[in-house]
């Protein structure tokens, strides 16, 4: 391969020619035991692999190696992650949007999707709403229209966001997942305090992705692809990656992914801070029988084991596009993050609580979990995960290199673990039901006897003290 990671931009690194390549090398690989008992011993000392090494991987269907991959990303997500969970959900704020996405409701030409834009009284009655059930993390969601929704109305609203404070409900981390902008928007997000900016790359293919994104800003491959470079130059460390599985050949997507991460790894000394795995689901005038690339849960399943043994310090996170079932099957595997009780409609949180039934949707698809965050926090603690409602490290500007030289060397737990106890004690003496309380007061006292250092320990044993009385917010 000819391209220097450090100097080329993204587009030109994750190329067509090396993706064909390191499948090609795969598949005359998928019978050789010994590459592939190699590459595994390599993913075990947590170095991560290349992205042709993941290719194999992939390539390989032998009953006994795919159980060693499967158990070694178990291993790995407990070593980094133990058995936390951190918790989110979606803000939509306008579904206008002038792209013509043709696996997205959104896209311009659908006339039958209700088109609606929160107004700051509106962001303030959704914020509420999250807020009541325990949410303290957000993703902010919206189409792409310059008109309708300017980089000033998204600044808007994280500063409305920010400024509600209510009972004890805060919203102390926002995410967002906005349209590819420029450097110049980019620093305003950061300035105005963003957490990670997300941006899924739909596709990896380029004739693909020309296809599906046949007309609008979007349309521009090139531009979209380096999106997360500009981020970069603009002040963002902590970016979120993604494709859309089921839109194009899934082998082609994980390589171009992974050679996403090893770009900025090469050019900015940090790769990604999470990867998401979205999968095409049906919506308004949406079909996925149109679309011949459906995943099967058995290779998504594969595909999240071996993100984790590839970037063994990325975050990982499944939303409720996917079934409670399926999401049993792929937490264990290397999720770290997943979004509960969500409304994919602009508006949908303040309708949901006032019983409010829409007639025409403005949903963006449909959800395959539909639980409250009290039936997720119940279920995750009853298979023994940690329910984490934790913003600290981007609040104590852990971001960035920070965060992930603090994660290679495994110090992070050292404040991952106590800060996941002490933001679910939070959730419990606010929002939780009776049953859950049980659940969660239980694990919490488990949890806490193993937190290693002494000093640690005895500061979290207070400090779950002073939240039971009343104290909140707080961190390590
Ligand atoms: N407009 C922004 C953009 O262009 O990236 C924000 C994106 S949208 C609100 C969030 C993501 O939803 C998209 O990037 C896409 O991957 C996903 N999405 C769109 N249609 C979907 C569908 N039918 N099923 C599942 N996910 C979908």
């Amino acid at each position: 391969m000819g391209y220097d990671p450090k100097s080329c931009k993204a587009e030109e690194f994750i190329n067509h020619e090396e993706i064909l390549e390191s499948l090609e090398y795969a598949q005359k690989n998928k019978g050789n035991k010994e590459l592939i008992e190699g590459i595994l011993d390599k993913a075990n000392r947590a170095k991560g692999l290349t992205h042709r090494e993941a290719a194999v991987l992939l390539e390989c269907d032998d009953k006994e190696l795919t159980d060693r991959m499967f158990k070694l990303a178990e291993d790995l997500k407990k070593r980094f992650y133990g058995n936390r969970i951190v918790m989110f959900a979606p803000l939509y704020l306008s579904n206008y949007c002038i792209n013509g996405c043709v696996y997205c409701p959104y896209h311009a030409k659908n006339k039958t999707i209700a088109r609606k834009k929160l107004t700051q009284d509106e962001i303030r009655r959704e914020v509420i709403a999250l807020q009541d059930m325990g949410h303290k993390r957000l993703a902010l969601e919206a189409g792409e229209d310059p008109v309708n929704n300017p980089i000033e109305y998204i600044l808007e609203c994280i500063n409305t966001i920010y400024s509600i404070k209510h009972k004890n409900g805060a919203i102390r981390r926002v995410n967002v997942n906005i349209a590819a902008t420029t450097v110049e928007n980019y620093r305003k997000l950061k300035e105005a305090g963003i957490g990670t900016y997300i941006l899924f790359q739909e596709t990896y293919n380029k004739d693909s992705y020309e296809k599906l994104h046949p007309t609008g800003p979007k349309k521009d491959y090139a531009y979209h692809t380096e999106a997360m470079d500009r981020a970069m130059e603009g002040g963002i460390d902590d970016v979120g990656l993604g494709v859309l599985y089921g839109l194009s050949t899934y082998k082609y997507e994980l390589v171009g992914i992974l050679m996403h991460a090893e770009h900025l790894e090469a050019r900015f000394g940090v790769g990604p801070h999470t990867i998401s795995v979205p999968r095409l689901r049906p919506a308004d005038d949406i079909d996925p029988a149109d679309f011949p690339e459906a995943l099967s849960d058995e290779i998504f399943q594969k595909i999240v084991a071996i993100i984790r043994l590839a970037v063994p310090y990325t975050g990982m996170i499944v939303s409720t596009r996917e079934s409670q079932k399926t999401r049993e099957k792929v937490l264990h595997l290397g999720i770290s993050q997943i979004s509960g009780a969500s409304s994919t409609s602009v508006g949908g949180y303040a309708d949901r609580e006032l019983g409010v039934k829409e007639e025409v949707t403005s949903a963006q698809f449909d959800v395959d979990d539909d639980r409250t965050l009290d039936e997720v926090v119940n279920w995750l603690l009853k298979m023994g995960y940690i329910p984490s409602f934790c913003t600290a490290c981007y609040r104590e500007g852990r971001t960035g290199d920070r965060f992930m030289s603090l994660c290679k060397s495994g110090q992070i737990a050292n404040c991952c673990q106590p800060n996941a106890l002490m933001t679910l004690k939070e959730y419990l003496e606010d929002y939780a039901s009776d049953d859950t309380t049980k659940a969660g007061e239980a694990l919490i006292e488990k949890e806490v006897k193993k937190i290693p250092r002494d000093r640690t320990r005895e500061i979290v044993g207070e400090r779950l003290v002073k939240i039971a009385e009343g104290e909140r917010d707080f961190r390590f």
